[in-house]
């Protein structure tokens, strides 16, 4: 059975809910497809101390503030999937949880939407699905080789997994620094924070709200045809988190150069030294999740669909919402992603009207 709706929004993270809220507001008939079986995207895979990098008041979707929680400065995750299940049930959104959509095609004037429970038909589709599904591997020589344990930020939980070994982690950003900190703040475990490049603190005083402006600013200079503020890259890379300042200020934080490649029993690095290593967690980064859309045919460079705000450029009735900046200013945080899901619900609203 081929089911109808105006409006098919594939993805029930954040995003999704956005878009589900805008539409809602413009009287849009959709339903909102989530492969994950509960509520809150990737927020419910996060490791166990990973915490915000700003308030709860500047965490927040269209519509409803998240709540703060007594004590807690910066929300936990599991605050935050707890603020995205209140969410879809407050505002009654229509998410099927436990659908995964494998394609989206063109038919005639409209969007199949082939999932494993069935196929949608729609004017308009918003891709909204992340990009925790899809961590970046580099190309590093001998990783096939090492016969310890690699894990990527997505297998990250806590330091007890850990307790006893030695441990490389690897990446210069957020998740790599804030894991290396939690390793190596727990005491148990031996850990070694290799980075490509010298890692770049943010100042101390700087969170998410000062990433929030500094996008939104550099979203206005361009607009604006005014010259490049830099956005938030011109700030630095790593929020100074209370556990990453801890672990900084207590000289536990060093990054070295990038090892020049794994061998079986550890990493050797650029000057020729060995060392032997348990377990190797990759933290550099993801790509976006876009598999689904494979047969639009849409790609572009760096596996990036070219889109005009959100609005694909290769296929006018398809939206993609989150996933980076390339989809609207910071649009892949919770405070950000709420201006794009607007202008989105809009431009559907408009061209389902015309
Ligand atoms: P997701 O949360 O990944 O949701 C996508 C949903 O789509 C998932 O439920 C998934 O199951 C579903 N899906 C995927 N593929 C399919 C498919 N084919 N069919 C159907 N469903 C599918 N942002 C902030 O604002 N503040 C922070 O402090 C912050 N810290 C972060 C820390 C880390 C370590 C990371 C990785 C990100 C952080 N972010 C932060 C960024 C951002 O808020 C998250 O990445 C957020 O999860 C993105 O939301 P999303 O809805 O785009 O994607």
């Amino acid at each position: 059975m081929t089911r109808t709706p105006q409006v098919v929004v594939i993805g029930g993270g954040q995003a999704g809910l956005a878009a589900g809220y805008h539409l809602r507001r413009l009287g849009l008939g959709f339903v909102i497809l989530d492969a994950g079986a509960a509520p809150g995207g990737a927020w419910q895979h996060m490791w166990d101390s990973l915490h915000l990098f700003s308030p709860a008041a500047y965490s927040s979707l269209p519509g409803r503030l998240m709540p703060a929680r007594t004590g807690e400065r910066y929300p936990g995750a599991g605050h935050v999937v707890d603020y995205l299940a209140h969410y879809e049930k407050h505002y009654d959104l229509p998410v099927r949880h436990g659908v995964r959509v494998h394609a989206v095609r063109r038919d005639a004037d409209r969007l199949l939407v082939e999932s494993d429970s069935g196929t949608w038909r729609a004017g308009a589709v918003i891709s909204a699905t992340g990009t925790w599904s899809r961590p970046f591997l580099p190309a590093v020589p001998g990783r096939s080789t090492f016969a310890g344990r690699q894990l990527r930020t997505v297998n990250y939980r806590r330091p007890a997994d850990f307790a006893g070994q030695r441990v490389v982690v690897v990446g210069g950003g957020n998740s790599g620094a804030q894991i290396a900190a939690d390793l190596a703040l727990d005491g148990r475990v031996e850990v070694t924070w290799a980075t490509q490049r010298p890692p770049r603190f943010l100042a101390d005083d700087i969170d998410g709200r000062a990433l929030f402006d500094a996008a939104t600013a550099r979203r206005r200079a361009l607009d604006a045809g005014r010259s490049d503020t830099g956005g938030v890259a011109s700030l630095g890379d790593i929020v100074a988190v209370p556990s990453v300042r801890a672990a900084r200020d207590a000289q536990l934080l060093t990054a070295k150069p990038m090892f020049a490649q794994l061998t079986p029993t550890g990493v050797r690095w650029a000057d020729g030294s060995q060392s032997d290593v348990d377990a190797v967690i990759w933290c550099t980064g993801f790509r976006p999740a876009l598999a689904h859309l494979a047969p639009l045919n849409l790609r572009g460079p760096r596996g990036h669909i070219p889109t005009d705000g959100t609005r694909a450029l290769g296929e006018p009735q398809l939206h993609l919402l989150g996933y980076g900046d390339w989809t609207g200013a910071a649009s892949a945080t919770l405070i950000g992603v709420g201006r794009p899901a607007r202008d989105a619900a809009a431009q559907i609203a408009h061209a389902l009207s015309s």
